[in-house]
């Protein structure tokens, strides 16, 4: 996790980078930073906090100059104080260094810099890593891109840094593996960023530095190398993104924004993709791959979090419209076992930054043992959309909210449209089914507006929750993994305890916790196990629990017997997580809002976990 800037160039570095990190403070907030070399000096302003706290260090600093390195930080390594904020200087104080990642053997690293002297003011990996390249620039009196390459050598873990030198004051040298760093080319300047967003207000041209590549920027211009100091051919490329989709506009959290962006996230989602009157579905990205899909012994999602929960989802699409066996690994648990992959099996990553180190390093391992590794990333250019064969990009646009809302309802419309492009090429879908669900996949996001029209009725009924201290989410078949999602929101921003279980299952334990004092949040939906759920509302009713219910348009039934019910509009059965997960979305987002949670930085939590 973590977020860092670089600048330079003949602008003001330091309001730039502060800039720069405000758009990167969702990969990590407990404490920011930044270096500068000004009047041939190396100075470094840091702080526990948010990068407001940094603003204060700052705000009586005149012009700090026109190079410098910042970072916000999630921590690792050391817990979160002024001393472990990034950057770290070495013990000369000529270097600073800006980190994202874990270095895995700084351990020993760190005792053979003890035994030659070497002190550590913080607990950081970080700070041994600096140290590590200083000492071979001085035993090898080699400048810096030199040190840099040569340690990294040794280095086992991930990373993305940028590092400064007093003693050369125009240049920034940079490198990546396993955490993201994109480039920005401007005319004689230069930005190094873990995502676009810092950049793309001053360029739209950038590089994606890949692993194990060093970049240096300085009066030549910019160079990228590989550890083996051989010259490599930036790829420059255009960024598509605009300003105004990573600010709030006129909203109070971006949490907020994304809910309400669904109806055009998944409209955008769909374009081009889905068209009903022509009955076509249309994944560009695996134009070549659905055939082999449709013909796939096994599929494996493997994914973290909310992405999992859209791998559950993706499991009963996958076997009930295309009949092909699914299993959804845990990324990090899946990466650590021995799976059996067999020739045919296809394993397909689900992340939202695409960089999650978990996932990417699963995706490595199946690709070694000969499955066919896809992806369904949000993030264009992200390492997991160029490690894998082919896949499908989210188009839901930037997330910058911690807890993810819009990038869940794309990741379920994409496996969505897999999921019948699949089965029509199998046929295990007769085209009357097919088309019905292309209809009423094109309608989703009207539906999703008619939900969100329901904010102020969900907003009251959260009033009166937000002193619960543990909730229960229900549903059966594909809404149980939308009540694992339900409970993980508001786990995440409220930090009410919440369990997420499907509700047939809650005899088998649960039900010991039904009290007076319990909300239980159920998803009854007219489908296929409506009549079942109806009987576990009555059981919990029957124990005094208090019911909130998403039910279908109309039904009065289930309204006679729980406490508030929210309505959603019908659709297929199979298309009903778009709709149900959104009133769980609102709820949680208004409990923590009137429990004053900082929504989009909730605590211990950070966006895109480049760790592991
Ligand atoms: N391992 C480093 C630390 O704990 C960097 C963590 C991060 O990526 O923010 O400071």
């Amino acid at each position: 996790m973590c977020g860092i800037v670089a600048y330079v160039g003949s602008r003001e570095a330091a309001p730039l980078i502060v800039k720069g990190l405000k758009r990167l403070e969702y990969r990590g907030y407990d404490s920011s930073g930044i270096a500068v070399i000004t009047d041939q000096a190396l100075k470094v302003f840091k702080k526990k906090g948010k990068v407001k706290d940094l603003e204060v260090v700052l705000a009586n600093q005149n012009n700090l100059g026109n190079i410098g390195i910042g970072h916000t930080r999630w921590a690792t390594h050391g817990e979160p104080n002024d001393v472990n904020a990034h950057p770290h200087m070495s013990n000369s104080g000529r270097l600073a260094i800006i980190h994202n990642g874990i270095i895995e053997n700084y351990a020993s690293l760190k005792q053979m810099l003890l035994n030659k002297g070497y002190e550590f003011k913080s607990q950081t990996d970080t700070e041994v890593l600096v140290n590590f390249i200083e000492e071979i620039q001085k035993t090898k009196n080699c400048e810096l891109p030199d040190a840099v390459r040569l340690a990294l050598k040794d280095v086992v873990g991930a990373y993305a840094i940028v590092v400064l030198d007093k003693e050369n004051p125009g240049q920034l040298v940079a490198a990546r593996k396993g955490s993201p760093l994109v480039i920005g080319v401007g005319h004689e300047e230069y930005f190094f960023a873990s995502d676009a967003t810092p950049i793309i207000e001053y360029t739209k041209e950038v590089v994606y530095l890949d692993d194990l590549e060093i970049a240096i920027v300085n009066q030549d211009g910019l160079t990228i190398k590989n550890l083996q100091n051989e010259e490599q051919d930036p790829e420059i490329q255009t960024v598509e993104l605009e300003l105004e989709a990573i600010e709030k506009g006129g909203f109070d959290h971006f949490m907020l924004k994304e809910i309400f962006e669904q109806p055009k996230s998944i409209a955008d989602c769909l374009r081009g993709r889905v068209n009903p009157d022509e009955a076509i579905i249309q994944l560009g990205g695996l134009r070549s791959h659905i055939g082999k899909l449709a013909k796939a012994k096994r599929i494996v999602f493997v994914a973290c979090g909310t992405s999992w929960h859209a791998g559950l989802v993706g499991e009963y699409l996958f076997e009930e419209l295309a009949r092909i066996n699914v299993e959804v690994e845990y990324a990090s648990e899946f990466r650590y076992r021995n799976p059996i992959i067999k020739e045919g099996d296809f394993v397909i990553a689900i992340s939202q930054s695409g960089e999650t180190a978990d996932t990417l390093a699963a995706l490595e391992m199946a690709k070694s043992k000969g499955a066919v590794i896809l992806g369904v990333c949000n993030v264009v250019g992200s390492s997991i959309s160029r490690i894998t064969e082919a896949g499908v990009y989210t188009h839901a646009g930037p997330e910058i909210g911690v807890a993810s809302t819009k990038a869940f309802t794309a990741q379920v419309t994409v496996l969505t449209m897999m999921a019948i492009a699949t089965a029509h090429a199998k046929g295990t879908l007769s085209d009357e089914t097919y088309r019905q669900l292309l209809i009423e996949m094109a309608a989703i996001p009207e539906k999703v507006e008619k939900i969100l029209e329901k904010s102020e009725e969900i907003k009251d009924i959260s009033k009166l929750f937000t002193f619960a201290s543990n909730f229960i989410f229900l549903g059966r078949g594909l809404n149980f993994p939308v009540a694992l999602e339900g409970a993980l929101k508001l786990k995440e921003i409220s930090y009410i305890h919440a369990e997420g279980y499907p509700a047939a299952e809650m005899k088998h334990g649960p039900i010991a916790l039904i009290d007076e004092d319990m909300p239980v949040v159920f998803i009854a939906i007219k489908d296929s196990s409506y009549e079942k759920v109806v009987s576990n509302i009555q059981e919990v009713k029957a124990r005094k629990g208090r019911v909130i219910a998403i039910v279908s348009e109309g039904d009065r039934d289930v309204k006679s017997m729980v406490d508030f019910a929210i309505e959603v509009p019908k659709t297929h059965e199979v298309l009903q997580p778009l709709l149900t997960v959104i009133p769980l979305q609102l709820l949680s987002y208004y409990i923590a809002v009137l429990r004053g949670r900082n929504v989009d930085q909730p605590r211990n939590l950070a966006k895109s976990v480049t760790v592991e």
